[in-house]
């Protein structure tokens, strides 16, 4: 289990944040015989990493702003990932329609893509094509025609269970020595002189605090770089993140078979509307945020915006926000830029930030996204085995898979999987979808106990199996971190609330919670889930919202 307390401890490198790019920091560290250790102050992935809306791109919107450097890399990165998590990371194709009066005229957006095929020769899945109107007519019937000028058709990957990423980078990280630490947060960083020597951290459940002491200190925090550093060192503002918003909504009237990238009428923004395992996101905003990171939630605002852009372009969707399932919210780590007036020309690569000189021995992480985390990474510990003085160790990431993708044969290990599995088809699948080969040790976990192959969640067909695999194997702690970061049946229709008692159940039959551990950990489910302002729960009111432009 991830959380155990934390003892006073000398290592190599100290992460604070265990979000995809700490994890992936950890990983590639602990690769490289560096002795890790990760504190988060909450679950693995917790943070934005799993407000995102969950593409593996290959960078085409970068290339408006001429970044080739981003471009080539995430189209490098969304390759790799095609191999070292197959089953995770998947071919996602996009249309993009051109409509009179667009602020990007289509042959802009057609050179746009030339431009890019060439850049993804050899690593893409296939050349994107231009899409005649009577074609979208035929295959997207439910896209409004009106001024309608073509389309383009382009391949891009989604990734669509960004939490297992994460929880998959723990296990790796896990595998090759580093310690990750979830429910402890960092309450300083320890000085010698003004040199940073690791890190001061608190056990959130015992309040028992412990020095992490490290030759290196890596703040990964995401867009809380700066609260980490706050009070402890000198340090200009870093994280200028914006909050970007999602819907999640059932299939409507309309409902195209593929994402749709479009450009919002209201802000001439580039918005997605996309399939996502059986249901619709709507996304996302990208708002100036100057408020509480730890109360990040949609706006009424935000929810009419996207339901408006949405019904524009498909006629016959006539959504409301009755229909919003539930929303997602995050902040984008960003680098701090002054006197932005468009949030899309913040940069959006990322920056290995050494303190030294006037703080030797710690390192910030500004920016990163899901898509190029191994790459930041790579180029993290890389500072990091400079500042320890220890030269050059190849990185060791990018061919090799990811725990769910440990098999010399992916689609052979699925067919096989498919075929002799006791479930059905696609509760199978599911499976494979989450867990990858290890939805084998599901299945092993309920041979060995029957009353563990019982569905706890009818919509998925979820397994009681899978709650004992991830408090066990997973580094789950809570229930929630059971049902929305490892399961994932939180990310229902109702948000798992469904689920949410016999998954509890299992926890007290089999991992020794007691009744009121079981009621308590319900209860603070249904707050963590208050974020998402679920149908499920009664909605509250439009909450403050930080937000300083409206979409
Ligand atoms: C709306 C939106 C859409 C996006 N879409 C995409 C996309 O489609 N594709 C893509 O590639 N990227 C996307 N991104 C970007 C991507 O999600 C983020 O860049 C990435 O998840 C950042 O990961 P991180 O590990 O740096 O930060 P986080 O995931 O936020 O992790 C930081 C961690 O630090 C921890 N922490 C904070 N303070 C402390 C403390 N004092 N002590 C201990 N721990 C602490 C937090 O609990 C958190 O877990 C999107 C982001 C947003 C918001």
């Amino acid at each position: 289990m991830s959380h155990h307390p934390p003892g006073s401890e000398d290592v190599d490198l100290a992460v604070i944040g265990a979000g995809i790019n700490g994890l992936a920091i950890a990983r590639d560290a602990a690769a490289r015989g560096l002795r890790v250790v990760v504190a988060d102050r909450a679950d693995l992935g917790s943070g934005t990493s799993s407000t995102s809306s969950r593409l593996i791109h290959g960078g085409l919107k970068y290339l408006e702003r001429y970044d080739f450097r981003l471009v080539r890399e995430s189209i490098r990165e969304r390759h790799l990932l095609f191999r070292t998590a197959p089953h995770l990371v998947h071919h996602y194709p996009m249309l993009i329609p051109f409509y009179a009066g667009d602020s990007r005229p289509g042959a802009l957006i057609r050179l746009g893509l030339a431009a890019f095929d060439v850049m993804a020769a050899g690593r893409g899945q296939g050349r994107s094509r231009g899409v005649a109107v009577r074609e979208v007519a035929r295959r997207w019937p439910g896209l409004s025609t009106q001024g309608l000028r073509g389309a383009a058709l382009y391949h891009d990957a989604q990734v669509p269970w960004a939490e297992r990423l994460c929880v998959e980078l723990f296990l790796d990280a896990r595998r090759l020595g580093a310690r990750v630490l979830t429910y402890t947060t960092v309450t300083g960083l320890l000085l010698d002189g003004d040199r940073v020597a690791g890190m001061r951290v608190e056990d959130n459940r015992s309040g028992a605090a412990a020095e992490i002491r490290a030759a290196v200190t890596v703040n990964a925090a995401g867009p809380w770089i700066d609260t980490v550093l706050d009070g402890q060192v000198a340090s200009r503002r870093l994280n200028g993140g914006t909050k970007g918003s999602h819907v999640v909504v059932d299939p409507f009237p309309g409902a195209p078979p593929t994402c749709i990238f479009f450009e919002a009428a209201a802000d001439r923004r580039p918005i997605f509307v996309f399939p996502w395992e059986g249901r619709y996101v709507l996304g996302s905003t990208d708002l100036t945020y100057e408020g509480d990171l730890d109360e990040v939630v949609a706006s009424d605002a935000e929810i009419d915006y996207l339901l408006a852009e949405t019904n524009r372009i498909f006629p016959s969707a006539g959504l409301t926000p009755d229909d919003v399932l539930y929303s997602v919210a995050g902040i984008r780590p960003l680098p701090y830029t002054a006197g932005v007036s468009d949030n899309a020309k913040i940069s959006r690569g990322h920056t290995v930030h050494s303190h030294a000189p006037a703080h030797p021995g710690l390192i910030t992480v500004i920016g990163g996204k899901l898509t190029t985390h191994r790459a930041l990474a790579e180029d993290v510990t890389d500072e990091v085995l400079r500042t320890l003085g220890r030269g050059r160790r190849r990185c060791l990431t990018r061919r090799r898979a990811f725990p769910g993708a440990d098999t010399a044969d992916w689609p052979a290990f699925a067919r096989d999987f498919v075929r002799s599995s006791p479930l059905t088809p696609a509760r199978s699948r599911r499976l494979l979808d989450v867990y990858g080969v290890r939805a084998r040790r599901v299945l092993d976990l309920a041979a060995e106990d029957p009353s563990l192959a019982e569905v706890v969640d009818e919509e998925s067909g979820a397994l009681a199996a899978e709650v004992v695999l991830a408090v066990r194997e997973e580094g789950a702690v809570t229930l929630a971190d059971v049902l929305l970061r490892r399961m994932l049946v939180g990310l229902g229709a109702d948000m798992g609330l469904s689920a949410a008692e016999a998954c509890a159940g299992v926890a007290v039959r089999h991992l020794g919670w007691d009744d009121a551990r079981a009621r308590d950990e319900l209860a603070a489910y249904e707050a963590e889930l208050r974020r998402y302002r679920p149908r499920a729960l009664a909605t509250p009111a439009s909450p403050p919202s930080g937000d300083r432009r409206t979409p």
